[in-house]
């Protein structure tokens, strides 16, 4: 969801580039300074991946009101399940194409920030890709920074959200939960999976009390349906106790070169951003089930 995308429209900031994270926003944070680990063994590091005291990354930046309240450190993880039509971040797609970090690395440097975080009501955010393909990497992560009193969030579409432990999500104050239609077919088209685990750990969150920020990205032709708006709202309104917010997010041509990079087949190409028409009509919708929406 790399920090060094010229292309990028950073000028134009404001919430409704945030879903294109981290391309749209130029901290140039990057993995500089992380310790690289080209030298361990592969199965050394498979194991300590697997107990998650090495994870893999894309980047980390600092960036303010986005992925959360206040001023966060944004850490991407790589590998994701999902492969949405509009992903701006396809070099996310496996785990293998990230860099090795240690979770003490990285926890080191949110210690470091702790007075930003505190001045600013912020706290860290771990995002991707998808956070809950690295559970036991991200877990560490997460413990560590609760330990040091900060703020945590996680970015997720819920899909893998049967990876997140209780421990874990103990250690979770807020969740930014992509519900990428409501429609299940449409949810196929966009994503290439199901719904379900999504609306699953959104019922869990809910029941535990943990504060969602519920995200929807609107493409003209693919998700703008007003069907399929009016039933992600209506997800949505089984966690009301818990939505303190609902982002519509509108596509913006973002991600092209990098899908062409890779070789990969992007199918949105021709698509044009919605009108601010269509944005202010689908925000609407949300305002009309009773949310605050952005
Ligand atoms: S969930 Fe979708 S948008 Fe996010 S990284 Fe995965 S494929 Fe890209």
């Amino acid at each position: 969801m790399s920090t060094t995308d010229t292309s990028a429209p950073a000028a134009s900031g404001g919430r409704d580039q945030d879903f294109l994270a981290p391309a749209a926003r130029l901290r140039g944070a990057g993995i500089g300074g992380l310790e690289e680990l080209s030298d361990i063994e592969r199965s050394d590091r498979l194991a300590r991946m697997r107990d998650g005291s090495l994870g893999s990354i894309h980047s980390w930046e600092l960036v303010t009101a986005v992925d959360g309240p206040g001023t966060r450190m944004t850490v991407f993880l790589n590998g994701c399940p999902l492969r949405c039509q509009y992903c701006h971040n396809p070099d996310t797609f496996l785990m293998k194409d990230g860099e090795p970090v240690e979770a003490e690395e990285l926890l080191r440097r949110m210690r470091r920030y702790r007075g930003v975080f505190r001045a600013s009501k912020g706290g860290i955010t771990l995002s991707g890709g998808e956070v809950l393909m690295q559970p036991a990497f991200a877990g560490r992560l997460l413990e560590g920074a609760k330990k040091m009193g900060i703020h945590t969030c996680i970015d997720t579409s819920g899909f893998l959200g049967a990876n997140a432990s209780d421990e874990m999500l103990d250690n979770v104050d807020l969740v930014l939960l992509d519900v990428k239609s409501g429609d299940e077919e449409t949810y196929k088209r966009v994503t290439g999976r199901q719904l379900a685990p999504t609306i699953a750990f959104g019922d869990r969150l809910a029941a535990k009390g943990i504060e969602i920020w519920a995200r929807f990205v609107l493409v003209p032709g693919l998700t703008d349906d007003p069907e399929n708006i009016e039933k992600v709202a209506q997800i949505i309104e089984r966690w009301r106790n818990v939505v303190s917010r609902v982002e519509v997010l509108p596509f913006h041509q973002m991600g092209t070169d990098k899908w062409d990079a890779l070789g990969l087949n992007y199918t949105l190409r021709d698509v044009p951003p919605p009108s601010p028409e269509l944005v202010e009509s689908t925000r609407e919708v949300f305002r009309s089930h009773g949310f605050t929406v952005h």
